[in-house]
């Protein structure tokens, strides 16, 4: 019996999904390069599979968080930029090099980090993070200022690829936040040696080209969570799909309750169906007694806690064919989104992402054979 048969729950990534939201991005920023966030193994959907197929699809320029993530991205794109965004510890300089991997610059303190190294190495690469309004990295106004005031002591052997900033309301467009950063970097970089900008994340593509400088760098979008505003219909394909195992089937009727803390009363005669899934495989606590499982169609309530490996569904009235113990619910499929499950646990899309767990068995769908990583 195959890996797949055996699994109590099954997730399905589609790349040539993730290929088609990665052009939609590139196509609605034209004068920029469209780059890719795959830090946190690509939201969750893997990194080895999806670094690939975003650079089969044209993509040139990954961002990650952390420098273990890069070294692990290079052996996967020898040819690629790659980006680390939460910039150099000390001690760490030899390995981005060694791994032509491209630190962020955070802070005056990672200037001076990195042009210490760049002026034994006569010269290195970096990105300039400028704080615009976030206030988590990047140079806040006052740095900014020392910088300008001194260039030459802390970019002295630094080319800069790249000075960027982040959006923190970029999801809500009608937010003064964007235009109060947008304006803030364009005096930032008045202030800065002459280099290419970098601002919009998934949100900000969709904010206009003002916003799209010369590189784009988006994330959750690609991996088909709703970039825009909830009201409007989400333009990107779904990338990932989850199926529950059906364990088990049983009539109930009242006084009954079920699960851990007798958290659900059963009220009425039904039926229940005790599914395959739980927190321990990141399907979030928070979806009890709120979120929706999808059985052939029919919306049926979680009812009662998450377990760590079960959760029980209200299945009464679906037709028993589709029922039967070992066939499957739709727990994100086509009219049950990640951004629906995200809604109905209290969280955001790119929790829901990177929370799935390593516990489901994961199949590729829709890979491109000619990226030579995939067999045909
Ligand atoms: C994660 C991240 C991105 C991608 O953001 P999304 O909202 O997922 O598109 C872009 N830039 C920075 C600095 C990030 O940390």
């Amino acid at each position: 019996m195959s890996a797949a048969d055996r699994a109590g729950a099954v997730l399905t990534i589609d790349l040539a999904a993730l290929a088609a939201n990665y052009r939609l991005l590139a196509g609605m920023a034209p004068g920029a390069e469209c780059g890719a966030a795959v830090k946190a193994d690509a939201y969750g959907i893997g990194m080895a599979e999806a670094a690939p197929a975003l650079a089969a699809a044209g993509c040139r320029h990954f961002f990650v968080a952390l420098i273990d993530e890069g070294l692990a991205l290079r052996p996967i794109l020898p040819e690629a930029e790659i980006y680390v965004l939460n910039g150099p510890l000390a001690g760490t300089e030899n390995d981005f090099t060694a791994h032509r991997l491209v630190p962020v610059l955070n802070s005056l303190g990672q200037l001076e980090l990195w042009q210490r190294h760049a002026g034994k190495r006569g010269g290195s690469r970096a990105v300039l993070h400028i704080d615009t309004g976030m206030n988590r990295l990047g140079l806040p106004a006052a740095e900014v200022d020392r910088l300008a005031a001194a260039p030459e002591r802390y970019l002295n052997g630094i080319s800069l690829d790249y000075v960027m900033s982040h959006l923190a309301s970029a999801d809500t467009p009608g937010s003064a936040q964007n235009a109060d950063q947008l304006a803030a970097f364009a005096s930032a970089r008045t202030k800065l040696p002459n280099a290419k900008a970098s601002f919009a994340n998934s949100s900000g593509i969709f904010l206009g080209s003002a916003y799209h400088f010369d590189l784009v760098r988006p994330g959750a979008a690609l991996y088909g969570v709703s970039p825009t505003d909830r009201s409007h219909a989400n333009p990107m394909r779904p990338v990932v799909s989850l199926q529950g195992r059906i364990l088990q089937v049983r009539d109930v009727d009242s006084p009954m309750t079920v699960g851990y803390g007798a958290a659900y009363a059963v009220r009425e005669r039904g039926k229940l169906a005790t599914i395959s899934v739980g927190y321990a495989d990141g399907f979030l606590r928070t979806l009890g007694n709120r979120g929706h499982v999808s059985i052939g169609g029919h919306r049926r309530p979680i009812v009662g806690r998450v377990s760590m490996d079960l959760i029980t569904v209200d299945v009464t009235g679906v037709p028993a064919p589709l029922i039967e113990p070992g066939g499957f619910v739709d727990l994100i499929g086509a009219t049950l989104t990640v951004d629906d499950l995200a809604d109905a646990a209290g969280t955001i899309g790119y929790e829901i992402l990177t929370s799935l767990g390593r516990r489901y068995h994961r199949r590729h769908v829709g890979q491109q054979p000619d990226s030579g990583r995939f067999p045909a």
